[in-house]
This record gives structure tokens, sequence and C-alpha cells, in this order.
């Protein structure tokens, strides 16, 4: 084990509880083991009040990176199926989102039904970006609670990118030096007439993990396959290709309007396929070269 991770450098990096060691441990995942590397919270720069924007750990990662690699390879490394993971991000202090940004999700589930309402907004262009509240954060083991259990709560798959470095007026071309790594993310989102910052920041309402990737192992971000699936149902199927507006593209456009800082978390979007979960239910989600996750709804 030891030497496949030396091998395998760092690309995973999870946040999890765990009985035996604690709660908010810092973890690099190979396979189905995890070994626990919180010591390298020891060597975050020392901060004082007013702290600085951003996550603290996410902005030094590439510092880090190799004494991550070096606690890894120390480690006796656990059981995956031993622990319950968080977001990989404990402190974002926004969560940026797109809305429709598949053309498949606006044909498909938004024209001519029950679930558009005041008038449909055809392109993201006119649509803009919105807040996801950073206090809706949770992991996959953390699952989602249901905040409106007497309307329609839908699952929105999405990939999520961490952004790694302030960010701010980023031209597209020079975006994704900004990304740290990729998640998956479910933007929860009750339907209704209330602006998207209400019905989509109730607490649990946006889910990511089940770790982070970082960004030099996914390659093209713009061509990954994902789906979801309900209760063993497919539901959504798509791959990151049919975007919009595309991980740079995006970047540049949220950063012409916010200064992005490290942790901060940007939803690409949803495709088509849509649809309601309840208390009970569980959510699968898996997204190319990053992995899978379940999620339960209660
Ligand atoms: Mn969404």
């Amino acid at each position: 084990m030891e030497a496949r991770l030396w091998e395998s450098k760092f690309v995973r990096l999870c946040r999890f509880d765990d009985d035996r060691r604690g709660r908010d441990r810092i973890g690099v995942v190979l396979d189905d083991a995890v070994a626990d590397v919180s010591e390298i919270l020891d060597a975050l720069p020392a901060a004082r009040y007013p702290y600085p924007p951003g996550d603290a750990l996410i902005a030094a990662l590439p510092d880090l990176r190799p004494e991550i690699e070096r606690l890894a390879a120390a480690a006796t490394p656990a059981p995956l199926s031993s622990l319950r993971l968080k977001a990989p991000v404990a402190n974002p202090g926004k969560i940026v989102a797109a809305p429709i940004n598949y053309q498949s999700h606006i044909d498909l589930d938004l024209v001519g039904s029950d679930i558009a309402h005041a008038h449909i907004i055809s392109h993201i262009s006119k649509a803009g970006l919105f807040l996801k509240a950073a206090s809706s954060l949770v992991g996959p083991a953390e699952g989602v609670t249901i905040a409106f259990p007497d309307r329609r709560n839908d699952h929105e798959i999405e990939l999520v990118a961490v952004i790694g470095r302030t960010a701010r007026n980023v031209p597209r071309e020079r975006a994704l030096e900004h990304v740290a790594g990729y998640c998956i993310g479910l933007d929860m989102t009750v339907r209704g007439t209330e602006d998207r910052s209400f019905r989509k920041s109730a607490d649990s309402y946006s889910v990511a993990g089940p770790w982070l990737v970082t960004a030099d192992e996914i390659g093209d971000p713009g061509a990954l396959e994902m789906r979801l699936a309900v209760n063993g149902r497919q539901r959504q199927k798509a791959n990151t290709r049919s975007l919009v507006y595309d991980l740079p593209k995006l970047i540049e456009y949220a950063s012409s309007v916010y200064t992005l800082y490290p942790g901060d978390l940007l939803f690409t979007g949803t495709p088509d396929g849509v649809g309601p979960v309840k208390a009970g239910d569980v959510i699968e989600c898996a997204i190319e070269r990053i992995g899978s996750m379940s999620v339960a709804v209660r």
C-alpha cells in the first residue's frame, strides 16, 4: 500500500469524520482506503483576525502537496467504508452556481413544464449566475434533509470546480489555472416562485463530494460523462461537452463580477432529467475521472 501511495501521488483529497480518529480529518484516497494526513493542518500559516478570505487549506495546497504525499505514504490507510465523508472544502467563502447551462435542461425540463414559473429566461447570458449559501454545504455522508416536504424538491447533478487561486477578471484562456480541483455537486432545489438563493440554500441543499480530485488529474473538464440515479433508476446522463458556457467561460464570467477566492465552489449547471426526491430516497451520482457518491435523502 505504501509503495502504491507514493507512485500515485495524491490526487484525491477528502474530509471525514471517524469514530476512532475524530471529526474533520483530512485524508488522501487511494482505491478503497484513506490515508489520514490531518497533521498537515499544523503546517497552515498562522492567521489573525480578520482572517484572509477563502479556505486556508485549499489556498495552501500547492505548497503543501509534497508534505501531504509524505504523510500519506507514512500513514496506515483505513477502509474508505469506515469513514463518513464530508464536503471536501470546509470553508468556502461562497458557492457560485450557473442556471440553465445545458440546453437540454431548458428544452426538456423547463419549457412547458409545471416547474417553469414566471417566464423562462432562455440563455445564461440573460440569467447571470446565482449564489447558494455557504451554510447549505454538506458532504455525501451527511445527506440531504428535505426542508419543504409538501413541495417538489429536485436533484441536480453538476460538475463542481474548486477555485484554487484568487481570480478577478480572468480571461477564459487563463481560467483553468485558477482551479484547484473538481468534485461532484448536487444543487438541490425546491420548486416555486421564490428567488433561487432562497430555494437552493436550505441547509444540506448543496452537496459536494465524495472528494476533491486535483485539476492535473482531470485534464479537460469539458469532456466528462456524468450520471445520476435515484433508488437505482437512472434520471440524468450527460457530458460536460454540452455545457452552454464551458468552465473557462464560466470562470471568466464569474470573475468579472465576483472576486473568486481559494475554496470557492463553482457549480456549473445541470443537464436534463431533474426530478423529485423525498425522504427515504437514495441519490447516486457519478462523474468520470472523479468517482461516485451515494447521498441519502431524509
Ligand atoms: Mn443547478
